[in-house]
Order: C-alpha cells, then structure tokens, then sequence
C-alpha cells in the first residue's frame, strides 16, 4: 500500500490491484480531500493538482459554496428523470443557451453522452431536411471524442478502436488542419462534422484560422451540421467561454461536459432552433442527464465561469504558464515546445517516438513522487491542466517541479 518518498523519507498512499475493471491502472494513488488547487491523502501529504481530475475541477477542490447547494437540492429534491423537470434544470439549461445563439439544451452525464447526442441530432436534421442517404460523419486525426461507439468511431486512434470492431458505419477520418482534404471530401453525403477547437487528449493542437474558416463555410455551403467538441475546451479553459471563438469555428451543436457540475457528472449538448425543430419527442433520453442536483450546481458554476474578471483572470494565468513553461522549453533540452492555450497547455518532451509513451509514464510518476499532479496528451506532450482558479505562485512552484525533473532526463 506504501511507496517510500526517495526525497523526504515519506510515504505514498498507493493502492495495488484495485477492485475495478483492468482498464484501469493497477496501480493507483489513494487520496483523501482537496483544498483549492491542493489534493491531500490520508496523511496529509500534499500535492499540486495540475490536472484538474483531467481538466474537470475548475473551481478547484473543497468548494463548500458547491457542496452547500448539492446539499439543499439533495434534501429537497434529487431526481425527477426527464418525465418531469425542475426549477434548477430550467435555469441552467437557460444560461447555457446564452452562450451562444442557442433554442435549446440536451442534458447528459458524461462527454461521450453529450458526443452521441450530437451525432444523432445531426443525422435526424440530415434525414429531416434532405432524407435519406446524408447520414456520414467526418472527424479529424488526433481526435478525442469518448469511449462509446458512436463517439469511439469519430476517434481514430487504432488503441482505442481496433479491439472494438466492427465501428458504427459511415465515419471517416481526415487529417487535422489539412483544407485540401475538406474539400475534397465532404460532400452531400456527410450530415455531421466533429471538431476539437484544440485536441486536448491528441497533442494540444488547435484548428489555424484557414481550417476553421473552411469548415464553417464548406459545412455552411453543404449544409453539414458542425459539432465543437468542446467536452474539455468549453467553459473558460482556454481563456474564454468557448474556445470556438478564439478558434473562429461557428458550430451548429456545441458539446460540453467536464468543468459544467463543479465534479459532478453533468454534460449538455447546445441545440439551435434550426436543429431543435427537427427532433421528435422520444428520438433520444437519459434516464440521470439533467437531474436537479447537477444542473443547480452548475447554475452556480456557470454564475462564476461566465464573470468577465474570473476570465480575464485564466486569460492571465494562463499567459504567465505559457511564460514559465516557454523558459523551460528554453532552459532544459528535453523540452521542445510549448503547446495548447490557456490553462490547456503542455511540453512537448524530446523522447524518441518508439518508447515515447511508456517513458513519459514514468516522468509523470516521478512528478507526482514530488508533489506533482499532471498529464500525458497524445504520445510525448505533457499536460497542465489546473483549476481555473491557479495562482502565479502555484504555477511557479509547479513549474519548478516539471523543470527539475525533466532536466534529470535524457534523450
Ligand atoms: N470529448 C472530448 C473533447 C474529451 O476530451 C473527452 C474526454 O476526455 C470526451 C469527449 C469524453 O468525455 P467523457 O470521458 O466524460 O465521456
């Protein structure tokens, strides 16, 4: 249960063949509570979360403001299904179609949930409005876009895909930031296009403006419905609401999920009145999606993410960690490059392609050996993603830890 720390005589609270599924870890790191951007185990030893419960604690952790509303709507209410409603899915689902020129909102749990719903809003209003025969889905190499067969078959990662064939028919993958291959492809027969503004779990790249512009207008001419896949970009990670804007996509659905319910399991899917219009009553559910404890504390999550100080604030935050980690690109020969946006930012780390992954397995371990919390993207980025709520001298003492133990590397 036990790893000795090598630098400070202390112990790891580590848990050994786990009672979950091999699909995860069989190795995991116990913890026990959070405070900010601090998680602690049982012992109190302490570390730096840069990773956010993979980009999902924006608020950081120990919010008793959150806790004190899932509480109150614990012992009033906790779930209806979507048979009913309540006043708290109203509301939410009212300000999430304010970020944008949205009629409606889909409620899921999960990211992959709120991908599927995409995919199949998108092929009804292709059947709706040009019948059938419109029904395939392009997404782009690199893409992240969940483990459910629908989402798994716009993720092209042969990992991933390749032990759960056959996919479901009708998907294509074309090269990220490649315009030629848009226009050579998509064409009636497509009803939907899913896109990452940034691909958080593929390497940290973003869409160039060219990209971005082509696709809104090929998929404007064509009438293809385009999906931001912004399950892990929305909501204020990359310094601003949607990373769509800063990225110029115009998308018709817009997915989120991770930040939206605090830690909660909450997503939504933003629907425009062109799309809503074409969905009947029955075609898609979720027996949990939208519940009253979920969709009240995202009301309150919404409230602070959408404050022009708290965004101008991760606009800062993460101008000053894309500096700090620019200066270990430039100090520590290991580190190549820096890459993402905001507070979706990493490193590209110098290992050769061949063992890339399982090495950069290691260098993770090894930062959290020292108080240090991160993540991989792709096969040699390494990933920060902190809460929302970081500050300067955090981001310094974090960066100090990702400085040292990459300069102990070697190529
Ligand atoms: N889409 C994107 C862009 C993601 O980054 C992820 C998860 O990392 C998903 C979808 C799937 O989300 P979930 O794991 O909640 O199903």
């Amino acid at each position: 249960m036990y790893k000795q720390d090598y630098q400070k005589n202390k112990t790891f609270r580590l848990v050994h063949n786990p009672p979950f599924a091999n699909n995860y870890a069989r190795t995991l790191l116990l913890l026990d509570h959070g405070e900010g951007c601090w998680l602690f185990d049982a012992d109190g030893r302490r570390y730096l979360d840069f990773g956010s419960g993979i980009a999902v604690n924006a608020l950081g952790h120990g919010r008793e403001d959150l806790a004190e509303i899932a509480a109150e709507q614990m012992k009033k209410i906790i779930h209806v299904s979507n048979l009913y409603t309540t006043e708290a899915a109203i509301q939410c689902a009212g300000r999430l179609m304010h970020l944008g020129n949205f009629d409606a909102v889909y409620f899921g749990n999960s990211g992959t949930e709120a991908v599927e719903a995409a995919l199949k809003f998108a092929r009804l209003y292709a059947l709706r409005t040009r019948g059938e025969g419109h029904h395939r889905i392009a997404s782009f190499s690199g893409a992240f876009h969940g483990r459910t067969m629908g989402a798994l078959s716009a993720t092209p990662t042969p990992a991933y895909q390749d032990p759960f064939r056959p996919l479901v028919p009708g998907f294509q993958a074309l090269p990220y930031n490649d315009i030629e291959a848009l226009e050579r492809t998509l064409d009636d027969s497509f009803a939907a296009v899913i896109v990452e503004p940034l691909q958080g779990e593929g390497g940290l790249r973003s869409v160039s403006p060219g990209f971005a512009e082509a696709l809104n207008r090929i998929c404007r001419e064509k009438d293809i419905v385009l999906i931001a896949d912004e399950v892990q970009t929305g909501l204020g990670r990359t310094g601003e609401i949607l990373a769509s804007s800063w990225a110029g996509l115009n998308p018709d659905l817009v997915t989120l999920a991770k930040p939206l319910a605090g830690g909660l399991p909450l997503s939504a899917v933003l629907v425009p009145e062109r799309i809503n219009r074409q969905i009947k009553v029955g075609e898609h559910a979720s027996t949990f999606g939208g519940g009253p404890v979920t969709t009240a504390v995202a009301g309150a999550v919404l409230d602070i993410i959408c404050d022009a100080a708290f965004i101008r604030r991760v606009r800062e935050a993460g101008e000053y960690l894309h500096e700090r980690l620019q200066d270990i690109c430039d100090r520590v020969p290991l580190a190549r490059e820096v890459r993402g946006r905001g507070l979706l930012a990493g490193i590209a780390v110098g290992y050769p392609e061949k063992d890339a992954k399982s090495r950069m397995g290691n260098l993770i371990e090894k930062m959290q050996e020292r108080g240090l919390l991160a993540l991989r993207s792709g096969t040699n980025i390494l990933r920060i993603a902190p809460p929302l709520i970081i500050e300067n001298e955090q981001i310094d003492e974090g960066c100090e830890i990702i400085a040292s133990v990459l300069a102990e590397e070697t190529e």
